[in-house]
Parts: C-alpha cells; sequence; structure tokens
C-alpha cells in the first residue's frame, strides 16, 4: 500500500532522494593524509554498503594524486580530486567554497570530517552554508530504514548518548575524532575511479595567506593519541610527584602517560594527556587506569582500548565495568609491585 503524503512532504522527499553516495574528506598536510581520514573510510564504507552507493574520497589539496592510490586500498571507490595550488595549505574559505561547490554538482549523501581542527573548521562552515545539519565528535555512526545516518555522540556532559539525525536536510554531516573508528584493512593495488574537478580562485582573491607553519610534532609534549601503550593516572594518585610511579611502568613497557581531568584540572598533567570528552580518545592496545574511578567522559574517551587494565582501591568503582582485567587495591602497593615484575620479565 502506498503512503499516503501531501505535497510538500512529496517534494521534499523528491528532493532529498536525488542525494546519493557516502563522502569522506581527506584532510592532508604537505601531502600525508591524517590517519583519521583512513579510519573514516572504513566506517564510511560500511554506511555505503548499507545505503547501497558508492563510497567516495575527497581529496583537495596541492600535488595530492598520490593519495588517490591510498584512498582506493583504504576502501574507496572513487576519489573526488581538486588538485590546485591555491590548495596547497588549509584555508577556511577556499576550501569551504571548493566543498559547497562540490556537493552541489555531485549531491552526497553523507559527508564525514575528521573532528580535527581542520575538519571541525570546514565542517562547520559547509554544513551552514549548504543549509544542513552537523554532528561534531560522533562516536557510532549507522543507518535507519530511511536512510537516515544514526549519529551518537555523548551529550549533556556525558551523562546519555544521544542518537541524532537530519531526515529534512541533504548531505547529511558528521565529525569523528580519531582514534574512534577502527583503522580499515589496508589492500594495496585496489583500483577505483578518479574524478578529477576543477575550482577557479585567484590567489589574489584570497585575503587569508599562510605566512608560516609551526608544528607541534615532536616538540614538547607526546601525542598520546596515537601510543599503543598508555598508563594513566588520576585523582587517586593523590599530587604530582606521584606520577613518577605511572612514568616509572610506562618506561618499563614503552609506553606513555595519561591522565583523567582531576589530575589535569589539579595542574598535575598537561591537558595534552587527558583522555575523555574534553580531552584525547585514545585506543591503545593496553590502558592501565590507576586511581581513576570511570566517570562516563573518561570512559568514552578509552572504552574501545584492546585491553584495559583497572587499578583501584574501590571494588565497585566504574572503572571495573569495561575492564578486561580488574586489581582493587592500593595503587602505591600495586604499581611498583607491577614494575618491578615488568622489570624481572
Ligand atoms: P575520582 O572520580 O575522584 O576518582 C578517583 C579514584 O581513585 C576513586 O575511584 C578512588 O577509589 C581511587 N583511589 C583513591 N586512592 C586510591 C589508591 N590509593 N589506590 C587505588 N585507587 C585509589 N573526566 C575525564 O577524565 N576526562 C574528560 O575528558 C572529562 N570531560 C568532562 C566533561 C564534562 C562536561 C564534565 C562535566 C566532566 C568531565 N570529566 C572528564 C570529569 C569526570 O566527570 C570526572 O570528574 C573525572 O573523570 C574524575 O577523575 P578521577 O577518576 O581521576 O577522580
Amino acid at each position: 500500500v502506498e503512503e499516503e503524503l501531501d505535497p510538500a512532504e512529496k517534494e521534499l522527499r523528491a528532493k532529498l532522494a536525488q542525494y546519493r553516495g557516502v563522502w569522506v574528506f581527506i584532510e592532508q598536510y604537505q601531502g600525508e593524509a591524517a590517519k583519521v581520514s583512513w579510519e573514516l573510510l572504513g566506517v564510511g564504507k560500511e554506511l555505503a554498503a548499507t545505503l547501497g552507493v558508492k563510497l567516495s574520497a575527497l581529496i583537495i589539496g596541492h600535488e595530492v594524486a598520490h593519495l588517490c592510490e591510498e584512498a582506493f586500498a583504504y576502501g574507496a571507490d572513487q576519489a573526488v580530486v581538486l588538485d590546485e595550488s591555491v590548495f596547497k595549505d588549509y584555508r577556511t574559505k577556499p576550501f569551504t567554497d571548493a566543498v559547497c561547490h562540490l556537493v552541489e554538482k555531485h549531491k552526497p549523501e553523507v559527508i564525514l570530517m575528521g573532528a580535527t581542527g581542520q575538519g571541525r573548521d570546514l565542517a562547520g562552515a559547509v554544513a551552514t552554508i549548504v543549509k544542513t545539519g552537523l554532528t561534531a565528535d560522533c562516536t557510532g555512526l549507522g543507518i535507519d530504514d530511511k536512510r537516515n545516518l544514526m549519529q551518537t555522540r555523548p551529550a549533556f556532559g556525558g551523562n546519555i548518548m544521544a542518537t541524532i539525525m537530519c531526515d529534512r536536510f541533504r548531505p547529511q554531516m558528521a565529525t569523528v575524532r580519531p582514534h574512534v573508528m577502527a583503522m580499515p584493512e589496508r589492500k594495496d593495488g585496489s583500483k577505483g575511479v578518479v574524478i578529477l574537478e576543477q575550482f577557479y580562485l585567484r590567489e589574489q582573491d584570497i585575503l587569508a595567506k599562510v605566512i608560516e607553519t609551526i608544528s607541534d610534532k615532536g616538540g614538547a609534549d607526546i601525542d598520546i593519541a596515537g601510543a599503543e601503550i598508555i598508563v594513566s593516572g588520576g585523582r587517586g594518585l593523590m599530587n604530582k610527584d606521584n606520577f613518577a610511579l605511572l612514568h616509572e611502568l610506562a618506561v618499563e613497557l614503552g609506553g606513555v602517560v595519561g591522565a583523567s581531568r582531576s589530575a589535569v584540572d589539579a595542574g598535575w598533567m598537561p591537558h595534552s594527556r587527558q583522555v575523555g570528552q574534553t580531552g584525547k580518545t585514545v585506543r591503545p592496545k593496553i590502558y592501565i587506569a590507576c586511581g581513576i574511578s570511570g566517570a562516563i567522559q573518561h570512559l568514552v574517551g578509552m572504552q574501545d582500548s584492546d585491553v584495559v587494565i583497572a587499578i583501584n582501591r574501590d571494588a565497585e568503582a566504574p572503572i571495573f565495568q569495561v575492564a578486561t582485567y580488574g586489581i582493587v587495591g592500593d595503587l602505591f602497593q600495586v604499581l611498583p609491585a607491577l614494575t618491578r615484575r615488568v622489570r624481572e620479565m
């Protein structure tokens, strides 16, 4: 039985039906793609399969043709490419104008970007101009039976997980933080279609100029988001000096030290080490939580770690609900013993 629709609803559905395809924006810096872009191709592939559409990598930059091969290896069916000198460095206006132009032309149904500085900037600007919705910092993505993108993210200070959809606008846009989605398998030699695009922009019409780029890579602090082993400390550590216990274990394991927000707020660790909703999302092989209670805002940042080891003297602490191994005890006894044991191995 065909559903009776009023004319306005019919018109809306016909308009939405013009949009097809899943796009992933490939963020790159000097020709090197951000890992989150490949992670998004992984989840994008699943969404495209459910929708029965193609997965496209949107590549914008200068001398970036080589990224097509990589995008195909990570699952893209095609690459939509804008390769011009004005796109050498990321600048909001030219990138926004270019993406809006391509969206208008190709009408993708879904666009995913990394919740990085660049992705957050670009996604917000594009969504505003093409007049659609955007869900930031998603932790889960799926498709419902009406082709809507179900976008799950923590809401109300992390106390609930909200599933948001944008059922009356297209494209449906979401950003996802690095390390939230699993890396897809790389299949070198995979083939795809390259769609070379053009977008005319004169350098003199672009007001912003990049004068200097200062990288924080390899500088003052370590990027915990990419670490395979993290030894993390919370309020249970009592003070800054006691973090030495975590450093000792981390050194033995070849890992890095992370922290809860309480420890960061107390000034025991820099904010760059904070794990959680307002810190970093991590997905290490081993996450050792020491004196951390396991508040939801902390859990959303580390619960996808392969193995979670929790040390806490309170057997009821919520961290034990996500722990693979739990040690109920005083961390000031457990940690030195653990470090000694690892040293002996
Ligand atoms: P506590 O909750 O105080 O836990 C300390 C734990 O240490 C306790 O479980 C205790 O049993 C244990 N302990 C104490 N002494 C010992 C000992 N000697 N041996 C063993 N165990 C011991 N938090 C984050 O971590 N990251 C975020 O990104 C984040 N974002 C937030 C965003 C918002 C909007 C809000 C509202 C909150 C956010 N929080 C975040 C804060 C979060 O709600 C918690 O307050 C915080 O995670 C608690 O840190 P904690 O586990 O170190 O401290």
